[in-house]
């Protein structure tokens, strides 16, 4: 594979136009084609010998939209090609505050959940930060935007993979997304969803990126937890919380747990109470979803009734909680699905 130019930010492009001999001000209407969602070869300002030599070391396109899947609620889901063959998915999500995209930070993933389609096939490989920054800039260039009037508002890293398990290009894609003069999407914008790779989310307590934590809780107890989440026998619940103790009093941010409700597994009433138990005084939010079953998993999705329940008790208990809606559940919604009967894994 060439190089990929989406994982410059303007300085490094002003560095690399010094290097091939161009003019400085080449660098910049480089920058602005790529935040427009553009391939090299079709930034129009570029003269062509310049794309030309540019493509002998750069991929021209490095992600590419292969299938776009439209849900009845709005919710489209899109297939992208990356310059190697290996397949992975986003989706875009229409708000009344704003457009949601839902970006991919792993080809595959190696934590294991057992409710999860993108674990199955393992980790393919790391994507880099200008594979993940694509995802946004094709999206909002498919929808019309530009950097200056964004149609992608908020960014989730809730695609397929573990965010933290791919650090430093996740720490330089929130950088070169935040970056002024670019698409210029703010960390507070964006939520970052882990398993719970607590010393990760030490290290991104201090890099001055104030995301939205999102955690992956799923249970009340760590055994349990282990059931669908090997990682939990690795970081204990109680860890997770000190973890998100911390990030709180580092970024004045308040986190969210994600609780996917499996019948027979997490969904009864006593996990509700204990859940209260668990969280009460935090300063957080838990998000209920029912599980979107997938097809080479055994679990079952909780009621709609008794999710209901389980939401009640927690509210009624003091926890600031919602039950999302499961937004195009009817195109594959869950993490991983789409890829998975695409590729056949
Ligand atoms: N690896 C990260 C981010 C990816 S998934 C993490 O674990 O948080 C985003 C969320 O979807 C996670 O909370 C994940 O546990 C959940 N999820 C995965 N498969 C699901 C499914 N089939 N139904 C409901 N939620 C699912």
């Amino acid at each position: 594979m060439k190089k990929i130019i989406q994982d410059y930010n303007l300085k490094e492009l002003e560095e690399l136009v010094a290097e091939m001999g161009e003019k400085p001000f080449r660098a910049k209407q480089l920058y602005d084609g790529i935040m427009r969602g553009h391939n090299i070869s079709d930034i129009p300002a570029l003269p062509k010998a310049f794309s030309e030599k540019l493509e002998e070391q750069f991929e021209d396109c490095p992600l590419e939209i292969v299938k776009t899947l439209t849900s009845s609620d709005g919710t489209e889901k899109y297939l992208f090609r990356l310059a190697d063959g290996n397949i992975i998915e986003g989706v875009f999500m229409k708000y009344k505050y704003g457009n949601t995209q839902c970006v991919s930070t792993q080809v595959g993933c190696r934590m294991g959940c057992k409710f999860c389609a993108s674990t199955l096939g393992g980790l393919v490989r790391n994507l880099s930060s200008g594979e993940i920054l694509s995802q946004v800039l094709k999206v909002n260039a498919l929808h019309g935007g530009t950097p200056k009037q964004r149609q992608v508002t908020n960014v989730v890293l809730m695609g397929s993979g573990e965010p933290l398990d791919n650090y430093d290009n996740v720490i330089k894609f929130l950088r070169d997304l935040a970056a002024e003069g670019g698409i210029n999407i703010s960390p507070r914008n964006v939520s970052l969803s882990t398993c719970g790779l607590v010393p990760q989310m030490y290290k991104l307590a201090e890099e001055g990126l104030p995301v939205n934590l999102t955690v992956s809780l799923h249970n009340v107890t760590d055994d349990e937890r282990a059931r669908t989440m090997p990682i939990a026998k690795r970081y204990k619940i109680g860890e997770i919380l000190s973890a998100c103790t911390n990030y709180f009093k580092k970024t004045g941010r308040r986190y969210i747990f994600e609780y996917s409700l499996i019948e027979g597994e997490n969904a009864d009433e006593a996990h509700a109470k204990a859940l209260i138990e668990l969280l009460k005084g935090r300063p957080c939010h838990v998000n209920l979803i029912r599980l979107n079953e997938v097809k080479e998993r055994k679990l079952m999705a909780a009621s709609e009734r008794g999710a209901q329940t389980f939401l009640k008790t927690l509210t009624d208990g003091g926890i600031s909680a919602t039950l999302r809606r499961r937004m195009g559940a009817d195109i594959g919604g869950a993490c991983g699905q789409l890829r998975a009967s695409f590729t056949k894994i």
